[in-house]
Order: C-alpha cells, then structure tokens, then sequence
C-alpha cells in the first residue's frame, strides 16, 4: 500500500513522490523553498523535494 502523509496536501501529479490515488505527498516530511531572493508571493515559492516522474 502506498504512504500517504495526510499532513501534506498536494495536487502535483507529474511528481514522483505524489500519492496516485488522492491529493497528498507520499513522503515523511519535504522541503520547501523560494527561487527569488525576496519571496514576496506564492509563486516565488517551490516544493524543493519535487522529482519529476
Ligand atoms: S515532493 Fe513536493 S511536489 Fe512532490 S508530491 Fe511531495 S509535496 Fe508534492
């Protein structure tokens, strides 16, 4: 059966690490962090531990 981390909401499906069959990440814990020097809005942020399948 595959982990599903219910503490981490995700909708990301092309990741690798993404739960299949519903919304959440399959990992333990993930690392978040920002491309921009001064993050100032959501998408200046990033799902770092994102794995491409
Ligand atoms: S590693 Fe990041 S992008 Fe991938 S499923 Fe988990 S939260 Fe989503």
């Amino acid at each position: 059966m595959e982990n599903i981390n219910r503490s981490i909401r995700c909708s990301v499906d092309e990741c690798v690490h993404h739960c299949r069959t519903c919304d959440y990440c399959s990992l333990d814990k993930i690392c978040v962090g920002a491309h921009e020097s001064h993050p100032s809005e959501k998408p200046c942020t990033d799902c770092l531990s994102f794995l491409s399948k």
